[in-house]
């Protein structure tokens, strides 16, 4: 593939906020960017060159959309495989289709780690009632039942603490194909953002800790408070594993670490990641700078962490008091804001983040908790 310089123009599949960013970056090196999204007024259409509101499956606005573009992306693995297969018959795309086969399907992504031998934690899948009678068998309980398709912040998935209430977690789901896997007793978790460009080079971005509330990415704090052994143990893990999908793009892999220091792979996302936000403000190059260098077929940046720092995301249920109070939290001047221009802020909703630079992220995690609570307005009336 012959280099995509500045000057030319990316597609992106999918108009959210990654979709979003990836544009800011773009532009700002001087790319055209184009998406196409189902909805319009999306967070990356707001920002774009160039916006095509079209269903991911209306093949001839899709292709009219392709032939405009040089090098076709996707911010969200739910884009079709299939669709990705056909459009790089005709364009560079990146990842591959055999990537997002490997991946959008929660059943296929384990049975890829288990036939290369990635540690995970034991799974069986679950098609019928017949597979549900027989799943205690193979894995321990408590556990957590995932619909293979679609599922993402914690969306399509139940925790199940005892066989006798699998059934009904089942029905629960709407009785789809799913994956039930082991809860894992971590003692944190992890994520590696990596970027691996075309011509196999790769740059492991700093070892993320992150914290999760009711399955939604909380805070991220950089760099992880883990020994030189686990992040050399990670490292290599999430390199092996871009190798293994013969990788183009950012991709990032969420590991839980046990007590005993053990890894094991959570799940891996073909594109830019929440909790790879941090690069963008704290970091030599951010994830989304080193998706288009790779897209590209450019050299990587420099992935180094130019700062300590901790990004908190920004849910819906943050603006049910009314806006929030953005003068307390720009009052500190170590605060970089993002949101990402939705209109509607539905609970639990990822509305924007903000990092915090700071010399001690641990101290910076209490730090950060105080300016999202500065953030809630206070109710009318009050002094
Ligand atoms: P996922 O959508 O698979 O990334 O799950 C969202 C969050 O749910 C994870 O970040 C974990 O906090 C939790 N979770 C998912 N699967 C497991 C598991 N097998 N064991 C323990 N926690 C899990």
């Amino acid at each position: 593939m012959t280099r995509i310089l500045p000057g030319g123009t990316v597609g992106i599949l999918g108009g959210g906020q990654l979709g979003r960013m990836l544009a800011f970056e773009g532009r700002r090196m001087g790319y055209r960017i184009g998406v196409l999204n189902p909805v319009e007024n999306c967070p990356a259409g707001q920002v774009a060159d160039f916006f095509v509101q079209s269903a991911f499956t209306d093949s001839q606005r899709v292709f009219d959309f392709v032939s405009q573009v040089d090098v076709v992306t996707v911010e969200t693995e739910l884009v079709p495989w299939r669709l990705l297969a056909d459009i790089e018959m005709v364009k560079a795309t990146r990842p591959s289709s055999c990537v997002l086969a490997l991946v959008q399907d929660r059943l296929v992504q384990r049975k890829f780690l288990q036939d290369h031998r990635f540690p995970q934690t034991p799974f069986v899948s679950i098609k019928d009632v017949t597979s549900l009678e027989s799943a205690a068998q193979h894995v321990a309980f408590p556990a957590v039942l995932k619909a293979r398709q679609s599922g993402y912040d914690g969306k399509g998935q139940i925790r199940v603490a005892i066989p006798d209430h699998l059934v009904e977690a089942w029905r629960e789901l709407g009785e789809v194909p799913s994956v039930l896997e082991a809860m894992v007793p971590f003692k944190l978790e992890l994520s590696v953002v990596l970027a691996r460009s075309l011509h196999g080079e790769t740059q492991v971005f700093p070892l993320a800790e992150n914290v999760h509330r009711q399955n939604v990415l909380h805070t991220t704090r950089v760099p992880a408070q883990v020994s030189e052994h686990v992040r050399l143990r990670a490292e290599a893990l999430v390199v092996s594993l871009a190798e293994a999908f013969d990788y183009c793009g950012i991709m990032t892999v969420e590991l839980f670490l046990l007590e005993d220091d053990t890894l094991l792979v959570n799940e891996v996302a073909p594109r830019p990641h929440n909790s790879g936000h941090f690069t963008y403000g704290a970091c030599v190059t951010s994830q989304f700078e080193q998706h288009l260098r790779a897209i590209c077929g450019l050299p990587l940046g420099d992935s180094s962490l130019m700062h300590p720092v901790v990004m908190m995301n920004l849910l819906g249920d943050l603006w049910q008091k009314g806006p929030p109070r953005w003068d307390h939290l720009l009052a500190n001047p170590q605060v970089k804001l993002h949101l990402y221009g939705k209109d509607h802020a539905g609970p639990r909703r990822k509305m924007g983040h903000f990092l915090l630079l700071t010399d001690n992220p641990t101290s910076g995690l209490h730090m950060a908790e105080n300016l999202l609570i500065s953030l809630i307005p206070e109710p009318a009336g009050s002094v």
